[in-house]
């Protein structure tokens, strides 16, 4: 049979076959079979594609999640608004089918297509896919779908669904399905990101593939990060090992491919981000001093007023402002944290710590628009945390996470500087540290009793809040006094710490070497801890719900008897009365109940 005429029934009764088995061999084996004896001219690509839709990046991407898809369907089907399937369709996540909105869908298609194939063809299934992805609207989407419905039955249309959604749930790994294919090609489609070319090159699984090197112009699947619940994990881990422990941006991971004067800024999803080439282009082009170059990092954004990273999620609004050529204190930034291309060939066999040698030989920063993460590099404000540095102890490791926490970053990532740089690899050689991890989630709604200042450029603005919980009032009365219990900085947007900013304002009094505290705030010989403004009023002040590790509290410079450690701010609770903060028997019992006491 020529691959072109394959039936895409076939296909679907495969991947039925592999979401059915239970046991990984069998699934192998309908795929194995499937590849086998079907694909005779090896044209291998049609059938990949549908199957790792995650992988294929030359169709683009369908602009169909399962709400747009559901109206979609509806439409496509005639199907009125208010009628039962309509809604079903909009609401899937409830009913019968809850959450599967195949499923849903298959079930809905079924009452209305014919129950045989409509005899497409696995060709014809692809073309339609092309088409729905470069239709520019949902009515052109609507008609491709709806002529799709006439040809195919409702079993087909449950896995064209999936496809759409790049969901098969076949219960195997990409790993596995590459793996059946061909014993190269995930190493091969590691290095270019390239399905087409994978299933080109690899038609022969007898003949064996010799390792191909990372191009430049071709993206590489990325080195990953393992995580770890704690820094003695992490500790444990990399023990005996020379780490650099790396400040965890919150950005997008980019990784940039110099050819000359062109310049590609593929994401981690193999995706080129031609946005960033008006803003960021010229500064690659440049500040690196060699031809041909990829560089691996985050690309963030700068703000040049306040000399710090702007909060995640406004890349893309910056680029489109760059773009438009609007003026701006903020500009994008890329940080680079590896190299993995320099010159004529690539350096990932290299340790890191060649490759960061490398990196500073060959790129030149250029403040608040490249950036190098290197051992002792930081944004240069006195005060200011480094980005990076080498590290020897699990107390080193737990002070750079703290400090880097404080400072309102996502993390830390800790790296073995005598690694290679692997693609696709999460096997540990980058460990990352997020507070997340650390805490056993345990939301805490305590009231703000005094203020901060920033240090550095940022001076004059409040960062950090010192927080209080009640002594516990008699029955019916409001409490009386407080007692400091922690200091929280990380949480909250810039906006929302301005407005809350605002409302405070006016009851701010500024700590002076003898202000003493104002009277309701407890103080005891310990509580050493002073903030640069005292809230005078706390019936005028607000609470924030804190989450945070109830594990690992302990008290030293607070009032309270206990404290957090990695406190950060989940949202401010301008709904709850200041008197409805946390008391200090709670918070005990609280942790007592945690110890199991
Ligand atoms: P997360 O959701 O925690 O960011 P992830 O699944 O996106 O995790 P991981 O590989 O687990 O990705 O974590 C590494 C990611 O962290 C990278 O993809 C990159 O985007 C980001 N990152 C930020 N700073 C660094 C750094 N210094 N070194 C490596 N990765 C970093």
């Amino acid at each position: 049979m020529c691959d072109k005429t394959v039936q895409f029934s076939v296909i679907c009764n495969m991947l039925d076959a592999v979401a059915r088995s239970k046991k990984n061999a069998l699934k192998r084996k309908h795929l194995r079979t499937f590849l086998d004896h079907v694909y005779t001219d090896h044209e291998f690509y049609s059938a990949l594609r549908l199957i790792l839709p995650g992988l294929d990046k030359e169709r683009g991407t369908y602009g169909l999640k399962e709400a747009v898809l559901g109206k979609c369907i509806a439409e496509a089907l005639g199907l009125s608004k208010d009628s039962e399937d309509a809604k079903k369709l909009v609401n899937w996540k409830k009913g019968m089918n809850g959450g599967n909105f195949p499923l849903v869908g298959a079930e809905i298609l079924h009452r209305r297509q014919s129950s045989s194939s409509g005899k497409l063809t696995i060709e014809h299934v692809n073309d339609y896919l092309d088409k729905l992805a470069a239709a520019e609207n949902r009515d052109a989407k609507t008609n491709i779908l709806s002529e799709l419905i006439k040809k195919t039955n409702a079993h087909e249309m449950r896995w064209i669904i999936m496809f759409i959604l790049k969901e098969l749930k076949l219960g195997i790994s990409e790993k596995t399905i590459l793996h059946e294919f061909h014993p190269d090609a995930e190493d091969l489609f590691n290095v270019t990101c390239d399905l087409k070319m994978v299933s080109e090159k690899l038609k022969d699984r007898n003949q064996r593939f010799k390792r191909q090197d990372i191009i430049v112009g071709k993206p590489v699947r990325p080195q990953l990060a393992s995580r770890v619940s704690g820094v003695e994990e992490a500790w444990k881990k990399l023990r005996g090992k020379r780490i650099v422990a790396e400040c965890k941006f919150d950005g997008d991971r980019i990784q940039i491919h110099k050819d000359g004067n062109e310049v590609h800024f593929y994401s981690r999803s193999f995706i080129d981000h031609q946005e960033y080439t008006d803003g960021m282009s010229s500064v690659i082009i440049n500040q690196i001093k060699v031809e041909k170059c990829i560089l691996d990092g985050e690309m963030l954004v700068w703000n040049r007023l306040t000399n710090r990273f702007a909060e995640f999620g406004s890349n893309q609004e910056v680029a489109r402002a760059s773009k438009n050529g609007l003026v701006s204190d903020q500009q994008l930034c890329f940080v680079a944290f590896d190299i993995l291309y320099c010159g004529d060939c690539s350096v990932t066999h290299q340790s890191l710590s060649e490759r960061q040698i490398l990196l500073k030989q060959v790129v030149q920063p250029l403040k608040g628009s490249l950036e190098l993460l290197l051992p002792g590099n930081g944004c240069g404000l006195k005060d200011q945390p480094l980005w990076s540095m080498l590290v020897q102890s699990p107390e080193e490791i737990n002070k750079f996470f703290l400090e880097t926490v404080e400072n309102r970053d996502e993390g830390i990532v800790l790296k073995d500087l005598d690694s290679k740089w692997e693609p696709g690899d999460r096997s540990g050689k980058w460990i990352k540290l997020k507070p997340d991890y650390v805490h056993a989630e345990s939301d805490l709604d305590a009231l703000i009793i005094g203020c901060y200042l920033r240090s550095g450029n940022c001076g004059g603005e409040i960062g950090q809040f010192l927080l209080g919980i009640a002594e516990k009032s008699r029955q019916g009365s409001h409490p009386t006094r407080f007692l400091s219990f922690c200091k929280v900085g990380s949480g909250l947007s810039h906006d929302e710490r301005d407005v809350l900013v605002n409302k405070l304002k006016p009851y701010l009094r500024e700590v002076g070497k003898n202000t003493k505290p104002p009277s309701f705030y407890v103080v005891t010989n310990h509580a050493k801890e002073r903030p640069d403004f005292w809230v005078e009023q706390p019936e005028k002040s607000f609470i924030l719900e804190i989450t945070s590790d109830i594990r690992t509290i302990k008290s030293e410079v607070f009032a309270a008897p206990y404290s957090l450690r990695f406190p950060r701010t989940n949202r401010i609770r301008y709904d709850k009365p200041w008197y409805d903060c946390l008391d200090v028997d709670s918070l005990v019992q609280l942790i007592h109940c945690h110890n199991g006491n």
